[in-house]
């Protein structure tokens, strides 16, 4: 059975929440607040962890920090609307995905049944030498992708934010986290420098740039390799 450690204040939403996901056979257990959620993380070992930001006792994101500490489950966060900083931040501190309120419940197991398949997938094993879509495939040992047969050209920059995405595949990685990765701290402001790199990087790689199959814009938020 699947556990999901719940992780929201608001007692309506956590009883729709309880109701769905138990009708669906996932073993569920609420926490009202950050504290609570800690212990039960430890206790229960969730296989998922869908977390409110606005807790009464403490931020979710140092939630999520304090649970980096020690486990990799995967954290699906429930943000506000208008609190894109707040979803950048919980990403950046090593969330997996997020979704806005209000959601469908369809959507929140859609996104979770997806945040429990990439467990285990959520880095590329090491050793992971080739990665192969229906469009190309990149060797990352020998650091090359082909497409259709021939080797495509790419520059070291375009290459390293080839990497980090397919490196994690399925996973929103974010502005912040690219641009510091590829760029360096001083740059991390520059998401212009993101949007021209990811336009050159589908030009050589996509079937169709402006409307990429494989390398996903999350706006406002990052990108995604779908693999
Ligand atoms: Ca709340």
């Amino acid at each position: 059975m699947t556990r999901v450690l719940v992780v929201e204040d608001d007692p309506q939403l956590v009883r729709a929440l309880v109701i769905n996901l138990r009708a669906r056979r996932y073993g569920v257990d609420p926490a009202p607040d950050g504290a609570t959620a800690l212990r039960l993380a430890a206790a229960r070992r969730p296989d998922v962890v869908v977390l409110d930001l606005g807790l009464p006792d403490m931020d979710g994101v140092d939630v999520i920090k304090a649970l980096r500490g020690w486990t990799r489950v995967p954290v699906l966060v429930l943000s506000a609307r208008r609190a894109s900083d707040e979803k950048v931040a919980a990403l950046d501190a090593g969330a997996d995905d997020y979704i806005t309120k209000p959601f469908s419940m369809d959507e929140l197991l859609a996104r979770l049944r997806a945040a429990v398949r990439r467990t285990g997938a959520t880095a590329l094993a090491p050793g992971t030498a080739l990665v192969t879509t229906e469009a190309f495939t990149v060797d990352l040992i020998a650091k090359k992708v082909t497409r259709a047969g021939r080797d495509v050209r790419l520059t070291p920059t375009e290459w390293h934010l080839l990497e980090i995405l397919i490196r994690n595949p399925g996973r929103l990685v974010t502005r912040k986290h690219l641009l510091h990765e590829v760029w360096g701290a001083s740059r991390s402001d520059r998401t212009n420098y993101l949007r021209v790199y990811m336009a050159q990087l589908r030009r050589k790689l996509e079937a169709d740039p402006s409307h990429p199959r494989y390398l996903i814009t999350e706006p406002g938020m990052g990108y995604r390799f779908e693999g």
